[in-house]
This record gives C-alpha cells, structure tokens and sequence, in this order.
C-alpha cells in the first residue's frame, strides 16, 4: 500500500476566499515544483531548507497564473513524511483550479480523501487512532468534542492502549518461549505478575469502554427529548436557549414531523433538542403512532424535559391532571432516566399562583421562555445532567465506534485469559487467548491493520486532508 507519487489537492474550502491553500505531497514534490515557480528573489528551490517560506509566482510557459507564497516542508518532518510544498494563492476557484491544473499536467495526480493523513500514518507520522482524530477535529463543532479530538490527535488515548499492549506482548512473548521448552516444564512467565497485568487490563479497558458513553453523546451531541403540547412554548425556550450561545442550528426532519432537531451549544458541549409530541391518552390512530414515536425519542435521549405550560395548569385543573398524569407515564416507564418538568409561562403567574402548583408539583421548575427567567439556570441544569467529569478532568474518552468495538473484543479475550489462568489452562492455549487480545489492542493504534480498514477510515475524510 506504500506509495510515494506526487499528489496534489485543495486543503482548503472550495469555493472563494482570500488565500487558498494548495498542498503537494510525494518524492518529487519540490523538484516538480522547481519549474513551475519563479522566486521573487531568483532563488532554487531545489536548495532551500526545510520550512521556509518563499514570495513568487506560479507560472506556465512565461504565463503568470498568480503571485503565492510557497512552503517547503522537507521529508520525514512534514506533516507526510514525504517532501510537502503548500501553495498558499489567491483564493479565486479559477486560480485555484489552474494551479491544480498545471500541476496535474506536469507530475502529479489528484489525491484521494484523506491521502495526505494516510501517507502520515502509513509514514509512523501518527498511529492510527491519532489520524482518525484528525477527522474527528475537523468535524468539531463545540468546546467539548473539539477538547476530546485535540487530547486523541496529541496521542494521549493510544499512549495508554499501546503501554497495556506492550507489557502483554512481553508476557505473551515468555509464555509462548515456555512452550519450546516444554519438556523442561519450566515457567518463564511470572504468574502473579501476570495476573497483576490482567486486572490492571481488564480496569483501563472497562474505564474506556465506559467513557464511551459519554464521548458518544458529546461527539454527536446530547440527546434531550422534550416532551409537550403544542403551543406550551417548545419553540420559544429552544430560541430562548440559542439566543446567546454561538449555535448551529439544523433542522433534521425525520421520518415524520413531530421529530425535529435542534443542536445548541451550551457552556462548549454540544446538545440536540429532539422535539417529540405529547403523550396524552387518545383513540386517534395518527396521534397514537405520534406517542409511539414519543416513547421511542425518550428511550433514546440522555435527559428527558416535561414542558408544560404553567398558566393553564394555574387556571385549569384538568389541565394540573393531565400533566401529572403524563409525569407518571414517564417516570413508570422510565424510572432511571433524568427527567425535569419544566411549566413555562411563569410571567403569567401571581406568586399564589406558583405556590398552588408548587403543592402539586414540588419538584417542578419555573421558567418564562419568553422573558427570559430561569433560562440561564436551566443550561446550568442540563449541564449537571450530563456527566462531563470526565471531560473536565481530561481523563481519555473513546468517542470512535471502531475502536469502542475493538475494546470491546480485547477485553472479552483479556477474560478468557484471566479465566484461562484461575482454571489452569495449558500455556498453549493461553497464549492463543492473549494473541487475540493483542490483535484487537493493536486494531485501535493501527499495528494491525488491512487496506480494507484503511480504505473505509480514511474514505471518511475530505479530500485535501
Ligand atoms: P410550541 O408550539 O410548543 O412550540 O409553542 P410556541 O413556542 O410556538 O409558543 C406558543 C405561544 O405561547 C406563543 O404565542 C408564544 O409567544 C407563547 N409563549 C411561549 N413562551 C411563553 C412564556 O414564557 N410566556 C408567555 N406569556 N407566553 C409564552
């Protein structure tokens, strides 16, 4: 799979802007470049040192096509490991296309998705959790996933998998030189220490199979379902929530209308606001499928919000009951799951009023979407909700479903060996136990890889990167 051609692609954006960077990556990246450059200063490029910055234009025949500065990064120290030169141009689409153009004519090919990050790895630039990470970064677009991305990319989660899975090579390597003196019955390997490795293991593999839990939902933001009527205010306290937050708004309509999405951002960690109808009892069909679905949306969200309106309750008892009703509904069929019941509208209340509701309702919280009271106590709130201790704490989070699964198969083979040990499995078969266990570490870092694997990881990325 080695391959050091010349490739060229676009690194930044498509589309117009005031620079674009075009990188070139590959043996002959410089000496390519040579001819198709014209230093200011009259300089060689062949003769430059590695990270320098050179003021020229890129020019075809005696045709100027722009004036750009050109980076040299020479190879292993670029980010390929091969000879990289950055065109930084004028950011016009045209420019940008007839620099790619000429280039392509003389020497180099366009570079797939993610070819420049593949060659990284392919060239021990990074192992291969920290490439994915690379894309990972990209992709973040809040305080928290970028953080988790930034401490992957810096090595920090495969620092602690590759430590384990040495340490466990070292034993499988003894144990399987015990086997070639078996006549002698000797042991090599010590077995308490081992067992010591083993549950050392078994610990760091749970604690990171567990954060995925909460990397998932950062990385993909924070499910939370709000139940309720319509015209409770569902939409006003979701504006009221974005108004002071940097927020990407996205409207993700799903199969039916009564589950949109809304991401918000609050205090840097990302949140999707799954709007679902209410789950009042009715005979009407569509609206029985409607709290089909409400059910569905709440077993998948990490908090649940009850909003009610606050001045109906007030003034209407039917309207308390069937909010208590609803109230019980959830907290029967979900006991576990974090709920807060929110009655909005409070502005419309006398403090009597709230006393009243309070009686019935002593966990309820009191919130004007509309004037704005108890908005900012609420993000606080749904903060809490979420565990980000471990964020805060800057412990090692798996956000990757790839590497999730493979933890999952290590540890499911690091318990077989531990099994294999107390029962007092020939070494043998131990060491076939502990191999798997090896092969699934060094799925995550990229000491065990396929191109198939390859392909599909680095397919994901953009082309340029
Ligand atoms: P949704 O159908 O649940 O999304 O409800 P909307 O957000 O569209 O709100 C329904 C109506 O209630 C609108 O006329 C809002 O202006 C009003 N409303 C929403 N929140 C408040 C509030 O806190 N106080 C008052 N007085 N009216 C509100």
């Amino acid at each position: 799979m080695i391959n050091n051609d010349n490739i060229i692609a676009l690194a930044t954006p498509s589309g117009a802007g005031a620079i674009a960077v075009i990188r070139v990556s590959g043996k002959d990246a410089i000496s390519l470049t040579g001819p198709l450059f014209k230093s200011v200063r009259g300089k060689d490029l062949k003769v430059q040192k590695s990270h320098t910055i050179h003021l020229g234009h890129i020019v075809e025949d005696s045709k100027v096509l722009d004036e750009v500065l050109l980076s040299v990064f020479k190879g292993p120290n670029s980010y390929t490991g091969e000879d990289v030169i950055e065109i930084s141009c004028h950011g016009s689409p045209y420019i940008q296309q007839q620099i790619i153009q000429l280039f392509l004519r003389n020497g180099c090919r366009a570079a797939q998705a993610g070819e420049f990050t593949l060659r990284a790895f392919l060239n021990g630039k990074m192992d291969l959790s920290q490439a994915e990470a690379v894309a990972d970064l990209i992709a973040s677009d809040n305080e928290a996933a970028h953080q988790i991305a930034m401490q992957q990319m810096r090595g920090g989660f495969s620092n602690e998998i590759e430590k384990l899975r040495e340490q466990l090579l070292n034993f499988a390597s003894l144990i399987e030189l015990e086997l070639d003196f078996a006549e002698e019955d000797v042991e090599f390997a010590d077995r308490s220490q081992f067992k010591i490795l083993l549950a050392k293991i078994q610990e760091v593999l749970k604690r990171l199979i567990d954060s995925f839990a909460v990397g998932n939902v950062i990385k993909n933001g924070i499910p939370i379902a709000i139940v309720g009527e319509p015209n409770v205010g569902k939409s006003t306290l979701l504006n009221a929530l974005l108004n002071e937050e940097r927020a990407i708004v996205s409207d993700i309509a799903g199969t039916t209308r009564d589950t949109i999405e809304d991401e918000i951002t609050i205090g840097g960690v990302g949140f999707r606001f799954i709007d679902t109808a209410g789950i009042r009892d009715t005979v009407d069909v569509v609206e029985s499928i409607g709290i089909k679905k409400t059910f569905e949306k709440i077993a998948q969200a990490q908090v649940v919000v009850l909003l009610v309106d606050g001045w109906e309750m007030a003034s209407d008892p039917d309207k308390l009951k069937t909010s208590i009703i609803e109230l019980e509904k959830i907290k029967n069929r979900y006991p576990q799951k974090p709920l807060l019941v929110i009655a909005n509208k409070v502005d419309r209340l006398q403090p009597e009023e709230i006393e009243g509701l309070k009686l019935h309702l002593p966990d309820l919280y009191l919130l004007s979407a509309k004037s704005g009271l108890g908005v900012e106590e609420l993000k606080s709130r749904l903060l809490e909700f979420v565990n980000t201790g471990a964020l805060r704490n800057s412990e090692t989070i798996v956000t990757n479903t790839r590497h999730y699964n493979a933890l999952l198969k290590a540890l499911e083979e690091i318990e077989r060996v531990q099994f294999g040990m107390d029962e007092d499995t020939p070494s043998d078969l131990l060491a076939i136990d502990i191999r798997e266990a090896l092969y699934h570490l060094g799925e995550i870092t990229g000491h065990v890889t396929n191109d198939e694997l390859l392909g599909n990881i680095f397919a994901n990325f953009c082309i340029g990167k």
